[in-house]
């Protein structure tokens, strides 16, 4: 067999191929990332199909995206001496889809309720039926009661210490309600279902263990408690389970990941082989030894190093834009260059970012530039977001008050549901055409007064815009009814919702800052929405070959030859989230405070070590000067890679980003560090010498900056406004 992998171009290491004949029993793999664990598992499903004789259907290997399970189906489907219809028997899914498969295969009448919206609406409705409207936004709700889920716990079982512990709790135990009477699932429930189905019924339990002989889990480290207990329950008795990961990269812990199941798996299954694996064939020896930078600076995780099989001389470059707009443009450039020369393919290309709404640049950038491209976020422009989209139609409507395409949108903010306001304005406007139509609302027949008050406001705000550059513009806009929404959560609980609508509409600003007009503004806004409908077709055509687009999160477990990390400044890497201390609280059951803050942090810092672990030849990492209209220093994860010291960084970005703890930031050092000089790492920590005596760069010309660290010698190069990144 392994002669056989040989011939087809895939050798295992001795320690690959041990884990690879240890077919029975409990055995866990934990090694670094690139180091062929999810090879190794492709490899080792190949061999009980081969050798061991084992049928196709009694394999489950369960991963954490649909797009790492596609990837691992079309690997198994490669290996020699498997045909696709012995593929396509194995069930490698998600744990999700392998539980929703579960749940259909049983007859699973419920009607599955994967909206958020429509979750939001219900959790609405029954805070108004229990007069405590609006209490709660119903992100928190939703993400209190999955914490509890995905460990092992039900709305039943939520705290009861305060007034609002009782009324979030009664809250939810409606929605739960709801949901049973109503033969509805949501998200979580698929996963829960399947668990209480396995408790409740033995037989199917029995049959489902005589099925899966064997199982393997990648990702392992990315599941939580409930995950990990339907794992269990399949694979016992015979214990034939297999589990791969690396703590290093957990970064689901806010979905209740815990690395710690590591650990106790060992303790769990005393007999289960370890077996590491460190060397790393992915990438070239700059890129490892980076990696090892970045994330050695982690203090709760298992020490380890890995080593690089692969040579090459490659060193990744780093980059200090101006801003998201000009990063944009030398990467999207620079990918341009490189296909037009033949030196490589769009499908070579990644970009990766914390957020995901900051690829607004680069997404903008590709369109332009008609670069096939696929955005594995959900494909749409900025622009043409939900939340967004409200905010440029009323900017359309100060310009052109008849714009009926732009008033639906403009409905819900004022609480008008869209069809029923749109046929009253027509109907009213057909009989007494006026200039503005938006005014007939005033006549819409059971108003309250406060939301004719609000109309009113509304249209003089609109009529406000004209005279505004669109940036003032849009600052006005989102101060009419985005604003209050977002800070209502600032004093309780951040939520992601509101983090991320905030960020949109930040990145809208510094896009619209760019322009002069409204008109001008608007203009480009509709071009980019054209040639993104238009790119649409050809996305499609350049099947497989475009540069990916995605957030980290989504890059976990994947490789590409050329990987831009972009973004990579204070308050985005870390994020801002993260150095607000608090935003945890919800999903870190017990912990609290300074506890919980590390966490977040060294969760950010494992965001850095996953995205850096994914570029194969070349990587290339920048972290704008001004991100989202603020200045952004060098992210913390880059400078402690360097051998800088980031205390001062840190105390800085939590007195800004509001972290709970605030020391008192020292700005000389944070002011030097902010003008992205970097020094060499071996001169005194924090010392003014560091880019003393070197001329200030001029803006056109490169720097090379050598840097050596305690065991790899990395070489970065500073670039400014190079025309080649590359020559530099
Ligand atoms: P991650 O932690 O990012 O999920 P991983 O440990 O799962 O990484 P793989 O994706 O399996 O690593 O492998 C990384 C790269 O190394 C792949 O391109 C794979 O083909 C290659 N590789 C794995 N094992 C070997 C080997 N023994 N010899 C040569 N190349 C290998
Ligand atoms: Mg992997």
């Amino acid at each position: 067999y392994f002669r056989g992998l040989e011939q087809a171009g895939i050798r295992l290491n001795p320690a690959q191929i041990a884990a690879v004949r240890c077919t029975e029993g409990p055995l866990l793999t934990l090694a670094g990332a690139g180091s062929g664990k999810t090879s190794t598992l492709v490899c080792r499903t190949g061999y009980l199909l081969d050798v061991r004789g084992i049928e196709p259907s009694g394999i489950l290997l369960l991963t954490f995206s649909s797009k790492a399970a596609a990837e691992m189906r079309e690997r198994i489907a490669g290996l020699p001496g498997i045909g696709e219809y012995e593929a396509g028997r194995i069930q490698a899914r998600t744990f999700h889809s392998f539980c929703l498969w579960l749940l259909f295969s049983q007859g699973g009448q419920k009607e599955i309720f994967g909206d958020t919206r429509r979750q939001h609406i219900q959790l609405q409705q029954i805070m108004r039926e229990l007069s405590l409207q609006d209490a709660y936004p119903p992100e928190n709700l939703l993400a209190l009661l999955s914490s509890y889920k995905v460990n092992l716990m039900t709305a039943q079982q939520l705290p009861e210490k305060s007034e609002a512990d009782r009324q979030m709790k009664r809250i939810l135990l409606r929605y739960e309600a709801w949901k049973e009477e109503n033969g509805k699932i949501d998200f979580d429930d698929v996963l829960t279902g399947a668990h209480a189905m396995l408790k409740q019924r033995p037989e199917l339990l029995e049959r489902l263990r005589r099925r899966f002989t064997h199982l393997m889990v990648d990702e392992f480290q990315d599941t939580n408690l409930l995950q990990y207990e339907i794992v269990k329950m399949i694979a016992a008795p015979r214990n034939n389970l297999m589990v791969v990961g690396d703590d290093d990269q957990t970064i689901y812990s806010f979905n209740g990941a815990r690395s710690e199941f590591i650990l106790e798996f060992e303790k769990l299954y005393p007999k289960a082989r370890v077996i590491t694996l460190d060397i790393n064939y992915r990438s070239v020896p700059a890129i490892v030894g980076l990696g090892n930078e970045v994330i050695r600076h982690n203090k709760m995780r298992r020490n380890k190093t890995l080593r690089a099989a692969n040579g090459g001389s490659l060193l990744p470059a780093y980059m200090r834009p101006d801003s998201a707009d000009d990063e944009a443009n030398e990467v999207v450039e620079f990918i341009r260059r490189e296909v037009a020369a033949g030196r490589r393919e769009y499908g070579d290309f990644a970009i990766l970012y914390r957020s995901s709404s900051s690829n607004r640049a680069v997404l903008e950038q590709l369109v332009i530039r008609d670069i096939p491209h696929i955005d594995y976020g959900d494909g749409r422009l900025l622009y043409e977001h939900w939340l967004v989209k409200p905010v440029l139609d009323h900017m359309r409507l100060s310009i052109n008050r008849r714009d009926f395409d732009a008033m639906p949108s403009v409905l819900p903010t004022l609480y008008i549901a869209r069809d029923k306001g749109m046929a009253h304005i027509r109907e009213t406007d057909a009989g007494r055409p006026k200039k503005g139509p938006l005014v007939h609302l005033l006549t819409l027949p059971g108003l309250k007064d406060f939301q004719l008050d609000k109309i009113r406001q509304r249209l003089e705000m609109i009529r406000s815009l004209k005279g505004l550059v669109p940036a003032a513009a849009i600052t006005q806009i989102r101060q009419s009814f985005y604003d209050a929404y977002i800070q209502a959560g600032e004093h309780s609980e951040q939520t992601s919702h509101r983090e991320m609508l905030k960020e949109m509409l930040d990145e809208l600003e510094t896009s619209a800052g760019r322009f002069d007009s409204i008109v001008s503004f608007l203009a480009f806004v509709d071009d980019m929405l054209l040639r993104n409908q238009q790119t649409a077709a050809v996305k499609s055509q350049a099947q497989g070959n475009r540069v990916a687009l995605m957030t980290i999160h989504k890059s976990k477990g994947l490789e590409f030859p050329v990987v831009f990390l972009i973004g990579a400044s204070e308050g985005t890497l870390p994020h801002s989230s993260a150095l607000g201390a608090d935003s945890l609280r919800d999903t870190r059951v017990g912990l609290e405070g300074d506890a919980s803050y590390a966490e977040a942090l060294e969760e950010e810092r494992r965001l850095a070590y996953v995205a850096v672990t994914r570029a194969k030849e070349q990587l290339f990492v920048s972290s704008p000067a001004m991100q989202r209209g603020k200045k952004a220093a060098v992210s913390r994860f880059l400078l402690s890679a360097f051998g800088q010291d980031t205390s001062a960084s840190d105390a800085a970005s939590r007195a800004e980003f509001g972290g709970r703890r605030v020391g008192a930031p020292d700005p000389g050092r944070f002011g030097k560090v902010r003008t992205g000089r970097m020094g060499r790492a071996d001169a005194q920590p924090g010392s003014s010498g560091q880019s003393r005596g070197a001329a200030a760069p001029a803006r056109t010309q490169s720097v090379p900056v050598w840097l050596c660290t305690s065991d790899s010698c990395v070489a970065w190069t500073r670039i400014m406004h190079s025309k080649d990144m590359n020559a530099a």
